[in-house]
């Protein structure tokens, strides 16, 4: 008996695609827009995006841009004649308020309406704050451009800075304050910094790292309030103590951006949930980047990711799954990736560490600032962390979604240096 093929012809299944709309103008949707162009899609494609700015990267907001070494305007993702090359349709400043998903219509805050035929929302994410947060002045967070010229223009005072978070955003503010030679605290809840993402050993390899350039940092901490006029003064501790500054940065973390989806019958928890293939439980809806929650094969594990590589890889994948149709689409299986930079230090992260994963620095030294640790369980290699070795760290990208064994990889290490 002949084999019986399921895909249907493409066009076949594109015939009722004529009209696709990408909600979130930023490095996800536009990602998405380009892979449905370059996929030969022709018909009208939407991009809707609550910033009035084209698209812009992020990475650059807690680094080059904060410290002065690079203006506001080098962080465009394309140049704006890319974006009449595209075809776009583009509805800047303007945000979703309301998904009519049985209707196939999104409702703009504008008042405008943009109907669809398939839909890919990349809405991201929002940094949070903390509870009760007093409206006073110097106190920040950092996500878009504005928040990062603005608090550019507070560094150029020569502050006090307070830290909150020793996150990943948390670390970099603070290695650039240092480097423009302000003083700073950093103030942080969990005993190690990291803890979560890259586990103990390497988290207070991390914090010695500001240590050693001068922050003050304070572990298992609670911020309890924020105190001053108009302006902050100090914050204040639950151990009682307080910490003077003139300027607070909040770095605890970001919400998938998702409150406009309530009551619009896509499956909400913890972003946008989807299956392994970027697809919503409402067909023909897509989600990718930072607010898409979804079944990660590599892992077997529901995730949502909020890395720079994810939502270019993310939203590429939702954009040819659109197209490809449910009987044709693939599964998204993605090893994350992440770097930071933080004072001369390149740190690169691969994989998808746990607590309690085994740790092992396979090459260099933690004291020479290069080396490269990697994590296994259950016999397998899962993730590989980096200090100014790049090059190496993105080879066991390919090793772990090749799935190789823990024992193999430390064997074999010696020889990929
Ligand atoms: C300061 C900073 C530094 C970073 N550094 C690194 C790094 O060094 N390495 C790394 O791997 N990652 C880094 N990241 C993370 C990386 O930038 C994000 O993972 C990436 O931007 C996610 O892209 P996205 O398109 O999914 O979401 P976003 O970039 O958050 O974009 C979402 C867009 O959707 C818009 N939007 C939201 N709601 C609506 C609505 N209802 N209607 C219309 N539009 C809406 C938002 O305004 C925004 O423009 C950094 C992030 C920040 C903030």
């Amino acid at each position: 008996m002949p084999a019986v093929t399921a895909a249907p012809d493409l066009d076949a299944r594109r015939a009722g695609l004529d009209r696709i709309a990408i909600v979130g103008a930023s490095l996800a949707g536009l990602s998405a827009a380009e892979a449905l162009r370059e996929a030969g899609f022709e018909g009208a494609v939407t991009l809707v995006g609550a910033e009035a700015h084209l698209p812009y990267d992020r990475p650059p907001l807690s680094k080059q841009v904060l410290a002065g070494d690079r203006d506001g305007q080098s962080t465009a993702l394309r140049i704006p004649e890319r974006y009449d090359e595209l075809k776009l349709d583009l509805l800047l400043g303007r945000a979703a308020a309301r998904l009519d998903a049985t209707a196939g219509t999104l409702e703009l805050q504008s008042g405008e309406s943009v109907g669809y035929d398939g839909l890919i929302i990349a809405t991201g994410a929002s940094p949070r704050t903390l509870p009760a947060t007093p409206e006073l002045d110097g106190i920040h967070t950092l996500r878009t451009l504005e928040d990062c010229l603005a608090l550019r223009r507070e560094f150029e005072a020569g502050p006090r800075v307070a830290v909150v978070g020793a996150g990943f955003i948390g670390a970099e503010v603070a290695a650039v304050a240092r480097g423009r030679g302000l003083d700073v605290t950093v103030l942080e809840a969990a005993p190690v910094p990291l803890e979560r993402a890259i586990g103990a050993a390497m988290g207070r390899v991390c914090a010695a790292l500001h240590t050693a350039h001068g922050v003050d940092l304070r572990l298992g901490v609670a911020v309890e309030d924020f105190d001053g006029s108009a302006r902050i003064e100090r914050v204040r501790l639950g151990d009682g103590s307080s910490i003077e500054a003139d300027v607070v940065v909040v770095g605890v973390g970001v919400d998938p951006n998702t409150a406009w989806l309530e009551g619009s019958g896509l499956v909400l928890d913890n972003g946008i949930v989807c299956d392994a293939t970027c697809a919503t439980n409402v067909p023909g809806i897509f989600a990718a980047g930072d607010v898409a929650s979804w079944h990660n094969r590599q892992y077997g594990e529901q995730m949502r990711v909020e890395h720079w590589t994810n939502a270019v890889e993310q939203g590429r994948a939702a954009a040819r799954n659109l197209l490809a149709g449910p009987l044709a689409a693939e599964p998204f299986s993605s090893v994350p990736y992440f770097w930071s930079n933080q004072y001369d230090t390149r740190i690169q992260f691969v994989g998808h560490a746990r607590p309690d994963d085994e740790v092992r620095v396979a090459h260099g030294a933690v004291d020479d600032d290069r080396f490269v640790a990697l994590y296994g369980r259950a016999g397998r290699l899962v993730a590989a962390l980096g200090f100014n070795w790049a090059r190496l760290v993105m080879g066991y990208r390919a090793k772990i979604a090749e799935g190789i064994g823990w024992d193999e990889a430390l064997d074999g290490a010696a020889s990929l240096e």
